[in-house]
């Protein structure tokens, strides 16, 4: 059996919220990501902007540490004992320095604090051998010390009043070991897997949380090629091991040194997951009560086009009837269509009804048939009903149609019908069946009474003008059918036998059949 109008539109609503639902989520999906990425960007971002503005301002208050102590160094040049005095002052007050140093024109250490063993020494470490070149307050990019240590020197140069040049004081960073970079940045380490990392302008790593790693050149990370060329930002990167972070970056301009912080692209999106099953989670409840009422509604739809549908299929049945359906025609296809039916069922009737009456009716006297008489015989022989029969035959009437024509003839015929119909009662029942031989049925007439009636018709007839002007006469046969003992035929046999009698008798005459 072919599937119904209230499964397809189920079927369309089940489909299309599969389908809105599936697209609601996937593009939450995408715009959540979206954000969650640019969010984890600008964080990492405002935070590395953050560091690199906490580290600028240690730098600054380091190298004012320097400068404010120089005027005492120049003047206790060669009083080592003085300068280790200054130094040890120096480092307890500066705090960010892991040591300290003066160190002489000819390269020579005079003092440091603390005391690392190399006062008297000549120092021909890079960062050393590079201030006394240039001469200028330095930040070096990361070395290793005459300790074995890597480090980095922040280095000012000391010139007497007659500007010659008498060494340098120098501060350094020990960068695998505790240090004012750590201080700022080790406690930022997170869980999520998010990290930060300064590098100098050579792209040398200065700090990463894997210590071993401090002093590795990270050149080609992205990243570091941005911060190389003075920039900050933001960016999706791949890390030298080949990671994918979302990074930002900020460029430090006093010593040009890069801060970057950044977070796996994978730990960025954890809350992904939680979102889309809210998402989903609080769609549900709407999902379920638009699919009741789009279920309550398929029905509403779908009620009045499958029962027109059975009805259509149930119509042969003539008990059918359309208003006892009572359909809810509350839209425009079932109204039109139910009213088409309704209509085209009701013309059915009465096509039928026509069709029966037709079958059932003599055209030319507008009489009951011989089919008829069949059924009612049937009828009143299966009841048992007493009933009585008047065989009816004009006189004479083929001078009639002699005289004066067959549809004279006809008009007569007609004119006999109507006195047989004005004459009988309302339950009797007239009938021609063919030619000029008519009879009434007089269901629950006795004999006497059928007499009456058909003396009655014969006297009414030969009393009566006809259409021809000329008067005619009838002669009828009479009897009572016989209850249970007689059959149809022989009950016909008595009464036309009566009506043989009639004629014979002269005509104009009715014979009753005992
Ligand atoms: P009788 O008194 O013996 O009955 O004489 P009758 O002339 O009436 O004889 P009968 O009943 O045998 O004749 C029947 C005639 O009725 C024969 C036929 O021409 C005529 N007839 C039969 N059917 C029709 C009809 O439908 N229209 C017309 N105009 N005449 C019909
Ligand atoms: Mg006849
Ligand atoms: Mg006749």
């Amino acid at each position: 059996m072919k599937k119904t109008l209230r499964f397809w539109i189920l079927t369309l609503i089940t489909f299309s919220m599969i389908a809105i639902l599936s697209s609601s989520l996937f593009s939450s999906f995408i715009v959540t990501k979206k954000s969650l990425i640019e969010n984890s960007l600008k964080q990492n971002e405002v935070y590395s902007l953050k560091l690199a503005q906490m580290s600028e301002e240690v730098f600054e208050s380091m190298q004012a540490n320097l400068e404010a102590r120089k005027p005492d160094v120049i003047k206790h040049m060669d009083d080592p004992k003085e300068l280790t005095n200054i130094l040890d002052q120096l480092l307890i007050s500066g705090k960010n320095f892991n040591s300290l140093s003066v160190i002489g024109n000819n390269g020579v250490a005079i003092a440091t604090s603390p005391n690392i063993g190399i006062a008297g020494n000549k120092i021909d470490s890079a960062g050393v051998q590079e201030a006394l070149l240039k001469k200028e307050s330095i930040i070096t990019t990361p070395y290793k010390a005459v300790t074995g240590r890597l480090v980095i020197l922040i280095s000012t140069p000391l010139f007497d009043d007659a500007n010659n040049y008498l060494g340098m004081l120098n501060g350094t960073i020990y960068l695998q070991e505790d240090n004012f970079i750590q201080n700022i940045l080790a406690e930022h380490f997170s869980e999520d897997g998010s990290y930060v990392f300064v590098v100098d302008k050579e792209g040398t790593l200065i700090y990463h949380p894997e210590k071993d790693r401090i002093g590795e050149s990270v050149q080609k990370n992205m990243v570091v090629q941005s911060l190389m060329k003075k920039e900050s930002g933001s960016i999706e990167v791949f890390n030298t091991q080949g990671e994918q972070f979302l990074a930002g970056f900020t460029y430090i301009p006093a010593s040009e040194w890069g801060v970057v912080s950044q977070t796996p692209y994978e730990s960025s999106l954890n809350p992904l997951n939680g979102i889309m099953f809210k998402v989903f989670f609080y769609s549900l409840p709407f999902v379920c009560l638009f699919f009741v009422l789009a279920f309550l509604l398929s029905e509403r739809l779908a009620s009045p086009l499958k029962k027109l549908a059975l009805f259509t299929l149930d119509s042969q049945n003539e008990d059918t009837n359309l208003e006892k359906l009572k359909l809810s025609t509350w839209y425009f296809e079932a109204k039109q269509l139910t009213e088409t039916i309704e209509n085209y069922h009701k013309k059915q009737e009465e096509t039928v009804a026509d069709f029966k009456h037709q079958s059932l009716t003599d055209p030319l006297t507008g009489l009951k048939n011989r089919r008829y008489s069949e059924l009612l015989f049937a009828d009143l022989l299966e009841h048992h009903q007493l009933f009585s029969v008047i065989m009816i035959d004009i006189d004479h009437f083929k001078r009639v149609n002699d005289e004066f024509g067959h549809n004279a003839g006809d008009e007569v015929l007609k004119f006999l019908a109507n006195k047989m119909q004005s004459t009988s009662t309302k339950k009797d029942v007239c009938i021609r069946l063919g030619g000029e031989e008519f009879i009434i049925i007089l269901p629950g007439t006795l004999l006497q009474d059928t007499y009456m009636l058909a003396e009655k018709l014969r006297i009414e007839i030969e009393t009566s003008i006809p259409p021809t002007k000329k008067k005619i006469t009838i002669s009828s046969g009479v009897a009572e059918h016989k209850i249970t003992k007689e059959s149809l035929s022989d009950l016909m046999q008595r009464v036309d036998e009566a009506l043989y009698l009639a004629k014979s008798q002269g005509r104009n005459k009715t014979v009753i059949s005992k």
